[in-house]
């Protein structure tokens, strides 16, 4: 695909993402499949500095519990995978969390977790106004995953204003491929579209390279995204975790993942992107190469130390020095080693100028 388009054609590309926000999909399957993406990263670069200058946006991760009631093929707390020590936090637990991560000048706090009913809508929503009312000038963000729209409704008027569910992939047959029969592309579908008419600040994005994926199915991941405009949009490499039924497959590649996030920065322009745990698991520069991509938040994991190892989504997931809040003076010194800051905000999305 590469080879078929000249270098001039393919800067041409480029420079129309830039301006229009959209290429064809051959075009997009062919920028996703660049080997030196300089010019697409300036472009997304300079994009990302008209909106939000050099300024990277904190949040505090919390992954309050391991347990899971789906079995997502991929992922490694699935709830069939053996010999995974589960452990769940409390109230006082994650609001100590908050309480340490508001000290160190966070001011996002994303409770995140398998999809565990054992928090019942009640606890979640004493969580939640408890978060709020200790810390009014904080943001509330779930990722809990898929539920009913009265439980969503609920969260929201207990305080909770952003929610993070990647659609994982937009292609149904990819997405019964990645999970069993029970899950269905339709109902995650649904939970993104009521999050959105409830009033949230929506995220979503996938994996790149889970297993049997395609540039289309990749292509088919932008074309939803534009459809749903989130305001923050996660990716990152799908990593093989052991005892899953892709402990085998290869990991995604860093380079398709950050032409990705140079892309997404150019064609959703305001959007919250953050540079994930995953990039920054499967290479050191992982973080940082992704804010030179294009994006401009950073999630370091305010999780007990006792817990971090046992949230494994996939071998090797980073949780020490710069990618946990208590090594916020190294993320802080990496980031401004290349030219950016770190700033203490709620960092909200930037209300869209122009349709992009
Ligand atoms: N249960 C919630 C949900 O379904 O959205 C949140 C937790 S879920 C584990 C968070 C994300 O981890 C998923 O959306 C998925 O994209 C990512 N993930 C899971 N396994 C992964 C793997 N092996 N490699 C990379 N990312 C993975």
């Amino acid at each position: 695909m590469n080879e078929l388009l000249s270098l001039r054609s393919m800067k041409a590309t480029i420079d129309r993402l830039f301006l229009t926000g959209d290429v064809s999909n051959e075009e997009l399957k062919a920028l996703m499949d660049l080997r030196y993406n300089e010019r697409l990263k300036e472009a997304a670069v300079a994009r990302r500095k008209e909106h939000y200058g050099n300024a990277i946006y904190v949040r505090g991760l919390i992954e309050f519990s391991n347990h899971c009631r789906n079995n997502c093929f991929y992922c490694g707390i699935r709830a069939a995978q053996k010999g995974l020590r589960r452990y769940q936090l409390g109230q006082s637990d994650i609001l100590n969390c908050c309480n340490e991560g508001y000290k160190l000048g966070l001011r996002t706090f994303v409770l995140q977790s398998g999809e565990d009913n054992e928090y019942s809508d009640e606890t979640l929503c004493n969580i939640i106004y408890s978060i709020k009312s200790s810390h009014p000038d904080c943001a509330v963000t779930l990722s809990i995953g898929e539920k009913p729209r009265a439980s969503y409704q609920a969260y929201f008027n207990a305080g909770a204003e952003r929610y993070l569910l990647r659609h994982e992939t937009a292609s149904p047959g990819h997405y019964a491929l990645l999970h069993p029969a029970s899950m269905s592309l339709e109902n995650r579908k649904r939970c993104l579209w009521d999050l959105k008419d409830i009033g949230y600040q929506v995220g979503s994005g996938f994996m790149v390279g889970s297993p049997f994926q395609t540039l289309d199915n990749l292509v088919s991941d932008l074309r939803f995204l534009q459809e749903l405009q989130p305001d923050m949009i996660g990716i990152g490499p799908f990593i093989p975790a052991r005892g899953t039924p892709f402990a085998h497959m290869p990991a995604g590649s860093l380079t398709r993942t950050l032409n990705l996030i140079s892309m997404l920065r150019l064609m959703f322009q305001y959007s919250l992107i953050p540079s994930t745990t995953s990039l920054g698991s499967i290479s050191p520069q992982g973080r940082l190469l992704g804010l030179e991509a294009g994006a401009n938040v950073l999630m370091p994991n305010l999780s007990p130390a006792s817990v971090r190892t046992l949230y494994s989504l996939y071998d090797h997931k980073a949780s020490l020095g710069a990618e946990s809040a208590s090594g916020l003076d190294i993320l802080k010194k990496e980031v401004s080693g290349i030219g950016y800051e770190v700033v203490v905000d709620r960092g909200d999305v930037k209300p869209q100028k122009e349709a992009n």
